[in-house]
């Protein structure tokens, strides 16, 4: 089976978050599965071009879909780990130090900068004759390639009977833009119309309802699109695809995140050494200048810092958070208002509190591994990567009941053989409490059942490994052919 992935980042050559890891890890693991060939497109950043990774010029295409006929750009190319990258040259869209934009927002030509990269991931496949069975799409910078597909020449062009599949990894991106922008995508009013509603275009249309099928980044999230507070508008048309949505979980890179084998953390431990956390926790109070009691819990938080996190209700608790003899740590960036107020907490509750705005991948990893709890409060979470960081590094997940966080957590006291964790069902400062509270409790009162618990966590296997064989099934599927476990 041929399988061309198209994502407008890629680990490890470019990325802003997810997306990238995504596109990078499922190729790999897809590319273990023997009889899948894996190839992936992405754009030719200068991130790229100025970085470590060398990649060779291949050729120059000129044949665009929907582009005129002076119009070209650079192919190049770089095997990675059994996987061989597409990148697509063309300088005037992506040489540019930001991927989507800059501090002061997104780029204006974005409409035109990714509906290129569409037409030229459906170019590439001709031109360097890899015909996929699977075009595989993700979120609204790729999703009018199934526009550019339905326009190709011919009934015999060898891309007709490619199949599309668009994997959502955050529906609250949408990639909407002035109708001014239909010159720049060089289709026609008419191929975009039911992509047009008043005066913008919508790009993550185009992919929810052209792609033969499409995928939500857990089974949760699958589902919870289909509903006015988390379909982000586009409820509508998916539920008219619902028989051909799917969710399939992402994978946790456990080369990167494995408390055994890090090297960025002070002291390795597995679960059978798990006294050994203890000299990651003394660490990370130093490092964060956190003066508790080295038995008192320690709670810690990464990642951005933005409303969708429930970064307020973090805030909104920190007096209570305290009061339960708890320390804090917090490591992100984000929304300024946001970065302002944990600064100033920060400083308020000296010795108990540590904020740290920036990105940092080693204090992440000291973090999982030195916390005692991770707090994950979000309002929605297509997947969540975080908490299944955390319980690799038996440092016990407290999540809302969302999204992929409601997949991959177990509560403790609904099933306490089973819990891995500690779940809340609202947003609010009430619930993320008691959640907290009864972690803490059980923290305090009986190690032995925490130790448990901790264990139950890092037993857990999230790897890609598995969510590979999940795509290659759907594939399979769309292809029609007979799948081993056919589920949803
Ligand atoms: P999202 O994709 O919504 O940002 P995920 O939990 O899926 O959330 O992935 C976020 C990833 O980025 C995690 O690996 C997390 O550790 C990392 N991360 C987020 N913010 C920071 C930061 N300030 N420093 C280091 N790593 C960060």
């Amino acid at each position: 089976m041929k399988i061309l992935m198209v994502s407008s980042e890629v680990a490890p050559f470019s990325k802003t978050g997810g997306l990238a890891d995504v596109a990078g890890a499922l190729p790999r693991a897809l590319g273990n599965i023997p009889g899948c060939d894996v190839r992936v497109v992405s754009p030719f950043y200068r991130m790229i071009k100025k970085g470590p990774f060398k990649t060779e010029k291949s050729k120059v295409i000129k044949n665009i879909p929907g582009r005129g006929a002076g119009d070209f750009f650079e192919l190049r190319e770089r095997e990675e780990a059994g996987v061989r990258f597409y990148f697509i040259g063309k300088d005037e869209y992506y040489d540019r130090d930001g991927i989507y934009g800059t501090s002061h927002g997104d780029y204006s030509d974005n409409a035109a900068r990714f509906s290129f990269l569409s037409a030229s991931a459906l170019a590439t496949a001709v031109e360097t004759g890899f015909y996929p069975d699977i075009i595989h799409i993700n979120d609204w910078q790729t999703a009018l390639l199934p526009i550019y597909k339905k326009g190709l020449p011919g009934r015999s062009h060898p891309l007709k009977k490619s199949k599309v599949l668009f994997t959502v990894h955050n529906l609250g991106y949408q990639g909407v833009f002035s109708k001014k922008a239909i010159a720049d995508t060089g289709l026609s009013r008419e191929a975009l119309r039911e992509v047009t509603s008043g005066e913008s275009i919508n790009f993550i249309k185009s992919g929810i309802l052209y792609s033969d099928a499409i995928n939500a980044v857990s089974k949760k999230y699958a589902e919870e699109i289909l509903t006015p507070e988390y379909g982000c508008g586009m409820e509508g048309i998916l539920k008219k695809r619902a028989k051909d949505l799917y969710g399939i979980l992402n994978g946790a890179d456990y080369s990167d995140w494995n408390p055994e084998t890090d090297s960025l953390i002070d002291e390795n431990y597995n679960a059978e050494a798990l006294h050994k956390k203890k000299a990651c926790k003394l660490k990370l109070l130093e490092y964060m200048n956190i003066d508790i009691p080295p038995e008192a819990p320690l709670v810690g938080s990464v990642g951005r810092l933005v409303y969708q996190k429930g970064i307020d209700i973090m805030l909104a608790s920190i007096d209570d958070i305290l009061e339960l003899g708890a320390g804090f740590v917090l490591l992100g960036t984000g929304e300024e208002l946001y970065e302002a107020a944990l600064t100033s907490l920060a400083s308020e509750y000296k010795g108990k509190i540590g904020v740290s705005i920036r990105f940092d991948n080693k204090l992440a990893h000291m973090i999982e591994a030195g916390a005692d709890m991770f707090v994950m409060p979000s309002r929605y979470e297509p997947c969540g990567l975080n908490q299944m960081y955390s319980l690799k590094y038996g440092t016990v997940p407290i999540v809302r009941a969302t999204g992929g966080l409601d997949d991959t957590i177990t509560d403790y006291f609904e099933a306490r053989d089973r819990g891995n964790g500690f779940k809340f069902a609202k947003p609010d400062i009430d619930d993320f409490m008691g959640a907290l509270g009864r972690a803490v409790e059980v923290f305090k009162g009986d190690k032995k059942e925490w130790g448990r618990i901790q264990k139950r966590g890092m037993a857990s296997d999230f790897s890609w490994r598995h969510a590979a064989v999940e795509y290659n099934q759907l594939y399979k599927k769309m292809l029609g052919e007979a799948t081993t476990r056919g589920e949803r």
